[in-house]
């Protein structure tokens, strides 16, 4: 297929984007999944609906990873379903358990308060360690070490659209480190200390807070606070090489110290999202248009019908949630990073 003949989302003209040709040549990247061996039937039809829009012209390789060994039957059914190869990863004991020098009791305490606030998984330890596996030690687990690129897939996802450009060569070449569809507000019962320690690293660590960074996409005042805006991480199109920066292992670090993964419940969403949008070129970024997703309970669905049309969309544009005010944040991305919105989205 030959991407010169793809019209561009508007979005994606505004951001000032090309789509790679489509040639033989492949970049080094990866599907990358963090799953259960229970998550099998519902991570099945996630990967499906990737492989049919996507990876089935591509064939990147994916890479399952999981805190337990994997079952026979979970690779029997992954290697069926995936058109690059399949590698399964054990997550070592270190980064995945509650670190010994969390105080257990104190985290206990947490936890019982969390759950007054009915928010989800306030009383799971699981979860917590799941949200800090994906914020510090995904993209150190060996089998990702040949790559540079990954696209996070979780279950019960869906794309609505093809895609019919390579999304990885599309990074490089447009020189994006950091790609996401929606992006929504933070529950703030689960990060109330999580900005007090963001300004103390920017304090301490001025020389990795990028000169050209995105700060009101995250606050509204300039640093002051957190607006709670982040981009939902069950889909991330990005760097490998970032995470693994210096300046973003001093941030998780400096995070990871203060114990909030577990006295709070601090999200990979958040700490991701602040990280991009403080240690990154604002050029970086990338809002992914014309692909269609949902992820419990979120949809997006290309506003503009000659989009849905040439990408075989099957989503109900009345559905798309991108663009609502209030609660979602694309609206803020675009507003922080001085781009206009293109009329279809301003008639919404
Ligand atoms: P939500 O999207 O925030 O509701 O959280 P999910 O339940 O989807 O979890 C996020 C990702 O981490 C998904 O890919 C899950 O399959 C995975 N995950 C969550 N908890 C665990 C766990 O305890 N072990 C493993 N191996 N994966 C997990
Ligand atoms: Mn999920």
């Amino acid at each position: 297929l030959d991407t010169r003949h793809l019209v561009l989302p508007a979005t994606d003209k505004i951001q000032d984007v090309h789509y790679p040709v489509n040639d033989e040549t492949k970049e080094s990247a990866a599907m990358v999944t963090l799953a259960r061996n229970r998550d099998l039937w519902s991570l099945a039809k996630s990967v499906r609906h990737v492989e049919d829009r996507f990876n089935r012209r591509y064939h990147y390789d994916w890479v399952f990873l999981n805190d337990e060994p994997f079952s026979e039957e979970f690779q029997r059914v992954m290697t069926a379903l995936v058109s690059g190869t399949a590698k399964f990863g054990l997550i070592p004991k270190d980064h995945w358990n509650v670190p010994d020098w969390i105080d257990e009791k104190k985290a206990a305490a947490a936890r019982e308060k969390m759950v007054e606030f009915q928010i989800p998984y306030a009383d799971s330890v699981s979860y917590r360690n799941m949200c800090r596996y994906e914020s510090g030690f995904f993209w150190r687990h060996p089998l990702l070490d040949s790559y540079s690129w990954y696209w996070r897939v979780e279950p019960d996802i869906e794309l609505f659209c093809d895609i019919n450009y390579d999304v990885f060569k599309f990074m490089r070449e447009n020189k994006k480190k950091y790609g996401f569809i929606l992006s929504i507000s933070e529950y703030v019962e689960t990060i109330p200390t999580l900005w007090n320690s963001v300004k103390e690293f920017m304090a301490k660590n001025p020389k990795h807070i990028h000169k050209n960074n995105l700060m009101n996409f995250i606050s509204d005042d300039k640093g002051e606070t957190y607006n709670l805006c982040h981009f939902w991480s069950n889909f991330e199109i990005a760097s490998l090489d970032f995470w693994r920066s210096q300046a973003y292992r001093d941030f998780f670090d400096h995070l990871d110290k203060t114990g909030g993964f577990y006295y709070e419940r601090w999200g990979d969403a958040p700490v991701h999202s602040i990280a991009a949008a403080l240690m990154l070129d604002e050029s970086e970024l990338h809002f992914f248009d014309g692909i269609g997703y949902y992820h419990p309970a979120y949809f997006s669905c290309p506003v503009e019908e000659k989009i849905r049309l040439q990408n075989q969309c099957v989503c109900d544009p009345a559905t798309d949630q991108t663009w609502m005010n209030g609660y979602f944040c694309t609206r803020k991305f675009f507003e922080a990073r001085k781009l206009a919105l293109p009329k279809e989205v301003e008639a919404r």
